[in-house]
């Protein structure tokens, strides 16, 4: 009988996984690829993306296509639970699927939507295509108002860079961030957080911190202290919430219900079953920031521990870096990058984000082109 290895989602690190498999495939091994849609955003362009410097087509990772380089079976229908003491995953339309071997990587969705109007009158940035499909001009007055409610690194880059997609349409743009804490990039050392605060009033962003959204209507939002904003366009960039296919079943989970894992990134308690990305809490490193670049560095540590699993090669660890680099486009030319707590702006930055997040896509087409070449020859 061939061993089942069922990889769920096609985040980050299973289109690495993907990738590694179609170089290096296990014999008697049978792999199925659930997905709730055949492709998958790749965020570290979406800033790209707003300022029209490249097309949907640029952020788009084709999970189908790594599927089938990889000699997996793609099964589109969303997870709906997972049965860990049965080995079994049961999908939305009732289908149950068996696996030996087993991974989740299904991202995360944005917090606070069921607060009153969000879903109604805000965009969310999770899942990316919503706000991808959002960025026409609002309305046709010469002044528009917009916020940003959430202020971490997609917050910033989300209103920096729709400020200047709107302004080069001809916009007067009056954006707000809003946030929680007093400053801005709360996961990063304090300093860091005062010099992103100047950067945003560089920009003629305002920054309106220690307060928090709790209503939104069709043209404002209300604040936790009163404050009513005016908004012609509010995006909903709020901290990443678990996903609802991780309720339900038996996984064991953190205190904010995201699944728990060790540092092999083996769920807590459940044999041959694996989480990775956003989906996942590091119950070594509880306090790790969601974000595409740990996803990308545990792909490597995630692929050879279902090999180990699998019976090929032996386990390894997975331990986050606290404060990775980070690289925030600002919309005018610039990038503010951060490392270790040290910053920097420039030009030069953001020709090494380009460069890093278009590599990161081409790498994963190149997987597929090379498999389809294969193919027809
Ligand atoms: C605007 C914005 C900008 C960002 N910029 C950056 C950045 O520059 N750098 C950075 O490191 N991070 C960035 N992030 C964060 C980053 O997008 C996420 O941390 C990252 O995408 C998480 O990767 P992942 O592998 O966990 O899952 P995701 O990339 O979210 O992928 C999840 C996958 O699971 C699939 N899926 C979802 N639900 C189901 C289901 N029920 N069943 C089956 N499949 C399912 C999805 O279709 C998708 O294929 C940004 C986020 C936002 C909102």
């Amino acid at each position: 009988m061939p061993r089942r290895l069922v990889l769920v989602g096609a985040g980050h690190a299973h289109a690495l996984v993907l990738a590694s498999w179609a170089r290096h495939p296990i014999a008697g091994v049978e792999g199925v690829l659930v997905v709730d849609r055949p492709d998958a955003v790749y965020s570290g362009l979406a800033p790209a993306r707003i300022l029209d410097e490249v097309d949907d087509d640029a952020l788009r990772i084709d999970a189908a296509g790594l599927a089938e380089a990889a000699g997996f079976r793609l099964v589109v229908d969303p997870l709906a639970k997972v049965d860990a003491g049965g080995k079994r995953l049961v999908l939305r339309s009732g289908r149950g699927i068996r696996y030996d071997v087993a991974s989740l990587d299904i991202g995360a969705v944005v917090q606070g939507l069921d607060l009153p109007g969000v879903r109604e009158h805000a965009v969310a940035t999770r899942p990316l295509s919503s706000l991808l499909s959002s960025l026409d001009v609002p309305g046709d007055a010469p002044l528009l108002r917009a916020v940003v409610v959430g202020s971490g690194a997609g917050g910033i880059e989300v209103a920096a860079c729709l400020k200047a997609r709107w302004e080069a349409a001809g916009r007067v743009v009056d954006m707000t961030v809003v946030g929680g804490r007093s400053e801005p990039l709360a996961d990063r050392p304090a300093a860091v957080g005062v010099r992103m605060r100047a950067v945003l009033e560089s920009l003629g962003v305002t920054w309106m911190g220690g307060v928090s959204a709790v209503e939104v209507g069709e043209g404002d939002v209300c604040l936790d202290d009163g404050h009513v904003l005016p908004s012609d366009r509010t995006v909903w960039v709020t901290g990443a919430a678990f996903p609802p296919a991780l309720a339900g079943g038996d996984l064991p989970r953190s205190e904010d219900g995201f699944v728990r894992v060790g540092p092999t990134l083996e769920v807590a308690g459940c044999r041959d079953l694996y989480a990775v990305g956003d989906c996942a809490h590091l119950d070594h490193a509880p306090d790790t920031p969601r974000a595409g670049v740990h996803a990308v560095r545990a792909a490597p540590v995630l692929d050879r521990n279902l090999r180990a699993a699998l019976g090929d090669g032996a386990t390894g660890e997975f331990h986050p870096r606290r404060h990775p680099l980070a690289l925030l486009d600002l919309g005018d030319g610039t990038v503010f990058g951060t490392l270790w707590g040290l910053t920097a702006r420039g030009r030069w930055l953001r020709w090494i984000k380009r460069w890093i997040d278009r590599r990161f896509v081409r790498r994963l087409a190149r997987v597929v082109a090379r498999a389809q070449a294969r193919r027809s020859a």
